[in-house]
């Protein structure tokens, strides 16, 4: 029986690290849900499209094929057979991706891509990201919901940027969840079966080892 976990959260709460180190020491495969967000980002971006314009996005949610890889040992993300893993964490994208996966036309289309890659799986699977436990996998057999102080999001994400300017990193982070916190359609949100566990005072590794534990249980 394939096992299906959701790890939601804000970001710089180790969400990424956490998933992929518990997929791999699993072996299930793994989904990063918000590089799947990005890369549509990517795409609306490179194409002109108009981000403060929701029709205009509505209008072409259809048209990016985005491709995850799901090996948690290298995960990949294509779009229209273009490798984009790169070019999604750049700060234009960043700052943007809130406004197009606001679009609900932009989550139908991502939550279908996701449901499908979840139910192929055939061990199972780790997915991360904002509404998993709550809208993409209502089911999962392990729901987790990452939380941690913003000074240590702030610094653990300013730390992945090489960036010393951890206020404004700060700032940024509070302004996106902010943004994903109050969208209408699939909020960042903690499902009222999803185990809290907040990351502040833990170590990576002790983060990976909660979850591990929460999975086997
Ligand atoms: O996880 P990451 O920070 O890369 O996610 C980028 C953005 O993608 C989030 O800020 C959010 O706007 C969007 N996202 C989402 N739903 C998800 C995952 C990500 O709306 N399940």
């Amino acid at each position: 029986q394939p096992v299906i976990v959701a790890i939601d959260g804000p970001s710089g709460t180790g969400k990424s690290s956490t998933s992929k180190a518990v997929a791999a020491q699993l072996g299930l495969s793994y989904l990063d849900t918000g590089a799947q967000y990005r890369a549509i980002t990517w795409w609306m971006v490179t194409n002109g499209i108009d981000i403060d314009d929701p029709t205009a996005i509505a209008a072409v949610a259809g048209k990016a094929e985005i491709v995850s890889g799901t090996d948690p040992e290298n995960p990949t993300i294509t779009v229209d057979g273009t490798d984009v893993a790169g070019p999604i964490r750049s700060q234009e994208v960043t700052s943007k991706v809130s406004a197009v996966s606001a679009v609900p036309e932009v989550r139908a289309r991502i939550t279908e891509l996701q449901r499908s890659l979840a139910t192929s799986a055939e061990k199972g699977i780790v997915v991360e990201g904002r509404d998993i436990g709550t809208t993409v996998l209502p089911d999962a057999d392990l729901k987790v919901f990452l939380t941690a102080s913003p000074e240590a999001r702030a610094a653990r994400r300013s730390g992945e940027l090489k960036s010393t300017d951890i206020q404004a990193t700060r700032e940024a982070l509070i302004k996106r969840d902010a943004a994903d916190s109050s969208r209408k359609t699939s909020p960042l949100a903690k499902a009222d079966d999803a185990v809290e566990v907040d990351t502040t005072e833990l170590t990576l590794a002790q983060v990976i080892e909660c979850v591990v534990t929460l999975v086997e249980e």
